[in-house]
C-alpha cells in the first residue's frame, strides 16, 4: 500500500490543502508531519507571539487530525529520510514558503530527496498567485500595487478552494511504527516560560474553528461597513483574519469564495487581500527587503540612535495618546488595527528618526499575525523607503489622525484609561489642555501621562531635513 508524508508547516487546515489534496489523491495513507526547526529560518525564528499561536494551532491540528499528527525536531531533511526509511514512504507532499530561507531550505531538501528515490511535490496554498505567475509586460516583478491588482484581478481569482478527499482511515497511526519517535507539543517550548499571554489568551482563539466563526462574523457585519469603516479603530469592522491567514489555518482561496459576490465591501476588502499577494511578490523578487530599503537611497539615511525613545515607543509611553494605545493593544493582544499600525510605524521612523528595523523587530516579537512580507512591505512603505510608498514629506500627524479616525476616542480611551475622563477635544492632545481641563479629568501630566518624547512640529520637520539629505543620493 503505497503511503506519502504530508509535512505540514504554515497551512495548518484540512480543507483547501492542495498537498494534502494531491497526497490522498495519489496514495493510499498518508503521514501527516510537522517539524519544529527554529534554526532553519534564517534571520526571523518565529517571534514570542507567534511561537504562542502555532503552539495553539498544532494543537488544534493535531486534534482534527484525530491525534495522528507526528511532531519531531529538526533538522528537516534528516528527519523526512529518516521518516521515509522507517515507514516505506514513497513521497514528500509539502505546501510552498516564499521567504528567502524557507526557499533556500526546501530547494535543498527537493534535491536531497530525490536523490534518495522519493518523490517531492510542493503546492500552492498560501497564496491567490504565486509570486512568479504575474509579472508586467517586460516579464518583470511588480514595483507598485495598483497595476500588480489590476493583473492579478484580470487573470481571475476564479481557482475556488480544492476538495480534499476524506482521511477516513487514510491516517497512518503513528503508535504502531515505533521508529517515528513522536515528541510531545510542549518540548518544542513554545509558550512562554513566564505566562505573559493572558491577554492574547483572551483576544484570540488560534484554532480552525474559531477562524471560521470569525470569518462568519465579518461576513455578517462587518464587511458591510469595510469601504469606510476598517479605518476606525474603535470599531469592529476590519476582519481579524490575518492570524488565520499567516498560519494557513484559512487560506486566501476559501475568503476569496466567501466574500466573493457580496456586494457592499466585497471589493475593497479583496483590495487589501490583494496587498497581501504584492507584499509575497515583493519579498519572493526582492528578497533583500526584510533587511535593506527597496529605495537605495534609504541606505545612508541619518537614523537616530535613542534606547529611551524606543523604549518609551515599544511600551506606549510616548506622550503620544494615538501611539500609545496602538502599542498597548499591540503589547496586551498581539494585534494592533491597520490604521494604527501606519502611525506609530511613521511615528517611530519620521517624528522619532529611528530605524524601522527597530519597529519591524518589536513587531515580528509581539505580533501574532508577524509575516516577513506582510511586515516588511507595511514598514518599508511608512518609512518612505519600500516599494510604492508613500511620498516622504506625508508624515502621518498622530493627532489629527486621532480626530478624524477616533473622534469620540472610543480607542484611546480603551487603551490609555488614564485618560479616560480628558474630553473629546484634547484627548489626543492634552499637553494642549489647560491644567483645569486636566485636573478636572484626573491627569497630572507628567505623573499619571507621560509628557510628548517629542514636539510633533519640530520632528516632522527633522525628518524632512534627513530625507533633504539622501533624495538625491544614488
Ligand atoms: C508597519 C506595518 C506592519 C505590518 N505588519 C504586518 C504583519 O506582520 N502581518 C500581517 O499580516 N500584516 C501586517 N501589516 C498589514 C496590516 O496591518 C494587517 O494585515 C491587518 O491590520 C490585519 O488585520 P485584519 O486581518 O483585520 O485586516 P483586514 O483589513 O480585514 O484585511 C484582510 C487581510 O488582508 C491582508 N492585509 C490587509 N492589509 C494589508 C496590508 N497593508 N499589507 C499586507 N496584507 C494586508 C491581511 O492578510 C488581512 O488579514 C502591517 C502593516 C503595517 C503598516
Amino acid at each position: 500500500m503505497s503511503l506519502a508524508i504530508v509535512w505540514f508547516r504554515r497551512d495548518l487546515r484540512l480543507r483547501d490543502n492542495p498537498a494534502l489534496a494531491a497526497a490522498l489523491a495519489n496514495h493510499a495513507q498518508v503521514l501527516p508531519v510537522y517539524i519544529h526547526a527554529p534554526d532553519e529560518e534564517g534571520p526571523w525564528p518565529a517571534g514570542a507571539a507567534s511561537a504562542w499561536w502555532l503552539h495553539h494551532a498544532l494543537a488544534d491540528l493535531a486534534k482534527l487530525l484525530s491525534a495522528r499528527l507526528l511532531l519531531r525536531h529538526g533538522p528537516t531533511t534528516d528527519t523526512l529520510l529518516q521518516l521515509a526509511t522507517a515507514t516505506g514512504a514513497a513521497a514528500v507532499y509539502w505546501n510552498r514558503l516564499y521567504e528567502p530561507a524557507a526557499i533556500a531550505r526546501d530547494t535543498q531538501l527537493k534535491r536531497a530527496l530525490r536523490a534518495a528515490g522519493l518523490q517531492a511535490s510542493s503546492h500552492n496554498a498560501a497564496l491567490l498567485a504565486e509570486p512568479w505567475e504575474v509579472s508586467n509586460k517586460q516579464g518583470e516583478p511588480y514595483r507598485v500595487f495598483t497595476p500588480f491588482w489590476k493583473v492579478l484581478g484580470a487573470r481571475g481569482l476564479a481557482h475556488g478552494p480544492c476538495a480534499v478527499p476524506s482521511l477516513q482511515r487514510r491516517l497512518l497511526s503513528v503508535q504502531r511504527v515505533a521508529a517515528l519517535a513522536p515528541v510531545a507539543l510542549d518540548e518544542f517550548g513554545l509558550l512562554p516560560a513566564i505566562r505573559w499571554d493572558e491577554g492574547m489568551a483572551a483576544a484570540w482563539q488560534p484554532t480552525r474553528a474559531a477562524a471560521e466563526a470569525r470569518l462568519d462574523e465579518f461576513l455578517a457585519d462587518g464587511l458591510r461597513h469595510y469601504r469606510d469603516g476598517r479605518d476606525l479603530p474603535g470599531r469592529d469592522w476590519v476582519s481579524r483574519l490575518s492570524p488565520y491567514l499567516h498560519f494557513g489555518q484559512l487560506g486566501p482561496r476559501e475568503v476569496v469564495a466567501a466574500v466573493r459576490g457580496e456586494r457592499v465591501g466585497g471589493e475593497d476588502f479583496l483590495r487589501e487581500l490583494g496587498w497581501r499577494e504584492f507584499a509575497h511578490h515583493l519579498l519572493y523578487h526582492f528578497p533583500h527587503t526584510s533587511e535593506e530599503p527597496m529605495d537605495g537611497r534609504f541606505a545612508v539615511f541619518p537614523w537616530r540612535e535613542d534606547k529611551a525613545q524606543l523604549r518609551a515607543w515599544q511600551r506606549g509611553r510616548t506622550g503620544i495618546p494615538l501611539v500609545d494605545a496602538g502599542m498597548r493593544q499591540l503589547w496586551a493582544t498581539g494585534w494592533m488595527h491597520n490604521r494604527v499600525r501606519m502611525i506609530v510605524a511613521s511615528f517611530l521612523s519620521k517624528n522619532l528618526l529611528l530605524p524601522w528595523h527597530e519597529g519591524a523587530r518589536w513587531f515580528w516579537d509581539t505580533l501574532v499575525d508577524a509575516d516577513l512580507a506582510n511586515n516588511s512591505l507595511g514598514w518599508q512603505w511608512t518609512a518612505g523607503s519600500g516599494a510604492d510608498a508613500a511620498p516622504y514629506f506625508r508624515v502621518f500627524n498622530p493627532v489629527l489622525q486621532g480626530e478624524r479616525f477616533d473622534a469620540h476616542g472610543t480607542y484611546v480611551r480603551q487603551w490609555v484609561p488614564e485618560l479616560a475622563a480628558v474630553p473629546d477635544k484634547w484627548l489626543h492632545k492634552p499637553w494642549q489642555a489647560s491644567k483645569g481641563v486636566l485636573s478636572e479629568a484626573g491627569v497630572v501630566l507628567g505623573t499619571d501621562y507621560p509628557c510628548p518624547v517629542v514636539d510633533l512640529q519640530a520632528s516632522r520637520e527633522r525628518a524632512l531635513a534627513a530625507w533633504g539629505k539622501i533624495k538625491n543620493s544614488r
